[in-house]
């Protein structure tokens, strides 16, 4: 049968674990070739052989996208095998939470060096290729923090919000070659990175949704996938919330 991204190549940082993982399987149930990087200590092979496995074609490479240099030899050797990038998920990211009071510089500058100098790194790398090849989708997780903040998450906030920003304007250079760049917002998600929440927490969060239970990766997936698949064609520089109405 054929797959939305027959024919396409995609690449997805941080695609070890979480809503990257998730992602990346489901570009490859739709015919993409996934290219699944993360830093070199992450299980992102596991990713690549389930995605084999399941009759799938990807590779694993290391990435850590806080490196320009090796943003660059990444994304070059897999244009070279592939012959070409259409897709870029800019997926990885971290929290390091404080309140500002006790918030140092090394989390500040850590948080915004892998959530917004890494987008910048990786999407800077592939671009001229994109525009090259008149043909590209770039989708940035970003996140609902980065529109209504939160008390102890400045860093990982303004991190988010400059990806919006990141976006908008790229979808305003890129828009005539072709290249649509969009974000989405996810609220909280069962993922690694919500796992450190209590019981007592998680209820209280679930009662401020619209939908009353954490998002999936899965419901992040279809969204992404929406946004790269064919018929979003005229669809740039939005940010999709995709928060069960956690923020409106
Ligand atoms: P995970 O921690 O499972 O995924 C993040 C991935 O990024 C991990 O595999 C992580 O690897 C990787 N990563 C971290 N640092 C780097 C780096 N320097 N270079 C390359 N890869 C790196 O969390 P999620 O799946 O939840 O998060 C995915 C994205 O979604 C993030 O951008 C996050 O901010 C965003 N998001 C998540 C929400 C949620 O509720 N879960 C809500 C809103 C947004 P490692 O294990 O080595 O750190």
């Amino acid at each position: 049968m054929a797959g939305q991204l027959d024919g396409k190549v995609a690449f997805v940082t941080g695609a070890a674990t979480g809503i990257g993982a998730v992602c990346a399987r489901r570009f490859a149930r739709e015919g993409a070739i996934v290219a699944c990087t993360s830093r070199p200590q992450d299980p992102y092979q596991e990713v690549v052989d389930g995605i084999v496995a399941a009759g799938g074609r990807a590779i694993g490479i290391p990435l850590d996208v806080t490196n320009p240099e090796s943003a660059q030899e990444v994304t070059d050797r897999v244009i070279k095998e592939f012959g070409a990038i259409h897709i870029l998920l800019n997926n990885a990211g971290i929290t390091d939470d404080q309140l500002i009071m006790r918030m140092k510089p090394e989390s500040w500058r850590r948080v915004l060096s892998v959530n917004l100098d890494g987008a910048y790194n990786v999407t800077h790398a592939i671009v001229r290729h994109m525009i090259k090849q008149r043909e590209g989708r770039i989708v940035s997780i970003s996140s609902v923090i980065g529109m209504m903040g939160n008390a102890g998450q400045a860093n990982y906030a303004a991190s988010k919000a400059g990806l919006i920003g990141f976006t908008k304007s790229l979808a305003r250079e890129l828009g005539s070659r072709n290249i649509t760049v969009n974000a989405i917002a996810p609220g909280y998600i069962q993922t690694p990175m919500t796992e450190k929440l209590s019981e007592q927490q998680r209820q209280a969060l679930i009662e401020n949704l619209a939908i009353q239970r954490l998002g999936t990766p899965d419901d992040i997936a279809e969204a992404v996938l929406f946004l790269i698949g064919p018929g979003s064609t005229y669809i740039t520089g939005t940010v999709l919330n995709v928060s069960g109405g956690l923020y409106m």
